[in-house]
């Protein structure tokens, strides 16, 4: 097996499969991309639906979990993470943002303001072509037609109050990840089922990895750590790099203090409401189950049919506050779904949900003791504003889907319920809420790094994923995590070539 070369990219997600793009375009770069998890052939994968299936892989999802959290009625949430190529972007449901050019104008620093950044979505969106789902279902369709002043056949879009169909990154009515987009093509060599446990060094120069089962990796030109917001701080804090009294209480040698690093956890908390009534949604009925019978072959021929669904269809944003700016954002799901624990139960209905797009509560992933074990601790609602809007934001969703067209296929609330309004829904959603499964911030750029992704204190050794988030985008968070990877990976390739040291 070779082992070394220029750059090492480790973790073949969103992010990482744009950094290995943009350094393989270097005249005879020897890029190499590690990934913990296996390839990403599957069918499951190639399904836009099988989504619902991967969630429960052991295999190909991480399956983080929070630890107990205080202000969330000391509740666990789940935390999950696409573990294989493509990373979280071979488990989501494609939904394609961008964010809004005032996140990025906020972030302040050099390189990432609006002008910048939609440049390189260019770039982005000419590889990974994102379109608005072909074939939506008509509750969604009518769902996107909820805002009279808005064009029904434009996406919604976070800039100002819109609703619907979402676009999403499907080529022919299967998924097209960042391993479709950008890896393949590039030719930047491969590593799968190979998992790094820390950054080796010399001095304070990285100079390759070493991977849990003891191989060594040499990269003469640098590590990028892409193996998103959980597992890159966690890396970095493996390799000496972190708070300094965490790493001791864990037996690590303290090369860097860092308490950057792992601070600024954060975000989009997500409550859902679930409709169910005959004849609405998709589901699990007798008079569905001729079409899902028929939905395997209905897709293998003409990549139609509800198994082409990538099961968020449409949405909106709209503001709590007048005169504001977005502040929520709704998925809409055509399909009945569980709330008691199992994820499909029999009936039909649709699903609708209210997610913060600017929480204020912030949290922390600590490393456990162990070394392994990240303490993921998201504060959900440590800030009360959070949870108050949270509840004005179901009061709000709910007037608007009163009054949302939906023919004969209008059901009733089944949870929490019409009736639970007030105190009772504020307590349901500090006790039933969850998260978009966008976490983000945990080695910001301007904290930890610089504004080129490089690690303070290092050299050779850069973090480019959704972790360096400084502040969560106002939307899905997968394009802006290819997005930060393919300009960091232009940084990384500048830092190679003294004449382009340009950014600071
Ligand atoms: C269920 C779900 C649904 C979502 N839906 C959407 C959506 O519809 N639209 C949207 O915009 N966003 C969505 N998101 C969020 C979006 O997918 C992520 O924000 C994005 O993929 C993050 O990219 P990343 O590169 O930071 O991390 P990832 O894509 O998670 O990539 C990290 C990679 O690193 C690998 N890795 C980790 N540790 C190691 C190690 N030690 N050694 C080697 N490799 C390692 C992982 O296996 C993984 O492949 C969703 C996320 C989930 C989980």
């Amino acid at each position: 097996m070779q082992t070394e070369f220029d750059h090492i990219v480790v973790g073949g997600g969103s992010a990482g499969c744009a950094v290995a793009a943009r350094l393989a375009e270097q005249p005879g770069a020897r890029v190499c991309v590690i990934e913990a998890g296996p390839s990403d052939r599957d069918i499951r994968v190639k399904v836009p639906f099988g989504l619902v299936n991967l969630l429960g892989s052991d295999r190909r999802n991480w399956k983080r979990k929070t630890v107990p959290m205080a202000a969330a009625g000391g509740r666990e949430v789940s935390v999950p993470r696409g573990r294989m190529l493509g990373g979280s972007g071979s488990i989501n449901s494609m939904v394609w943002f961008r964010g809004t050019r005032a996140d990025f104008d906020a972030w302040g620093l050099p390189g990432w303001d609006a002008d910048t950044v939609w440049a390189a979505y260019e770039d982005v969106e000419a590889r990974m072509t994102p379109a608005r789902l072909p074939h939506p279902h008509p509750l969604s369709e009518a769902f996107g037609a909820m805002f009279a002043a808005n064009d029904p056949h434009a996406p919604p879009t976070p800039e100002r109050e819109s609703a619907g169909v979402f676009h999403t990154n499907m080529r022919n009515g299967a998924r097209w990840s960042a391993a479709d987009g950008f890896l393949r093509p590039s030719g930047a060599r491969v590593i799968t089922n190979a998992e790094v446990d820390h950054v080796t060094f010399e001095g304070t120069r990285a100079t390759g990895v070493t991977l849990r089962d003891g191989r060594r990796l040499m990269a003469r030109a640098g590590v990028i750590l892409s193996a998103g917001s959980i597992e890159s701080p966690m890396i970095l804090m493996r390799s000496g790099i972190g708070p300094a009294d965490d790493l001791r209480a864990a037996g690590i040698a303290v090369r860097i203090d860092a308490t950057g690093v792992g601070a600024n956890l954060h975000d989009h908390p997500g409550f859902g409401l679930h409709f169910k009534g005959q004849g609405s949604g998709y589901g699990l009925t007798l008079a569905q189950l001729p079409a899902w019978a028929l939905s395997p072959f209905q897709w293998l021929l003409m990549r139609s049919g509800r198994l082409a669904s990538n099961t968020v269809e449409a949405g909106a944003f709209y503001a709590l506050d007048h005169n504001a700016a977005p502040q929520v954002q709704t998925h809409f799901l055509p399909f009945l779904m569980g709330w008691q624990g199992r994820a499909i139960i029999w009936g039909s209905g649709y699903f609708a949900d209210v997610c913060l797009c600017q929480p204020r509560s912030r949290g922390r992933l600590r490393i456990g003791v162990d070394r392994d074990t990240p303490l993921i601790d998201l504060n959900l609602f440590g800030e009360a504003k959070d949870l108050d809007d949270m509840v004005r934001g179901v009061e709000k969703l709910r007037g608007l889907l009163a009054k949302t067209d939906f023919k004969g296929r209008r059901a009733p609330e089944a949870f929490p319920g019409a009736d639970v309004t007030g105190d009772a829904l504020r307590e349901t959603i500090r006790t039933r809420a969850g998260t978009a499964y966008h976490p983000v911030g945990t080695v910001a750029l301007g904290g930890p790094l610089d504004a080129t992704g490089a690690v303070r204190g290092a050299q050779n050794l850069w973090v480019a994923d959704a972790s360096v988030m400084p502040r969560i985008t106002t939307a899905n968070t997968n394009a802006p995590s290819m997005m930060i990877g393919w300009q960091i990976g232009g940084f990384v390739a500048n830092a190679a070539r003294p004449d382009q040291r340009n950014i600071a």
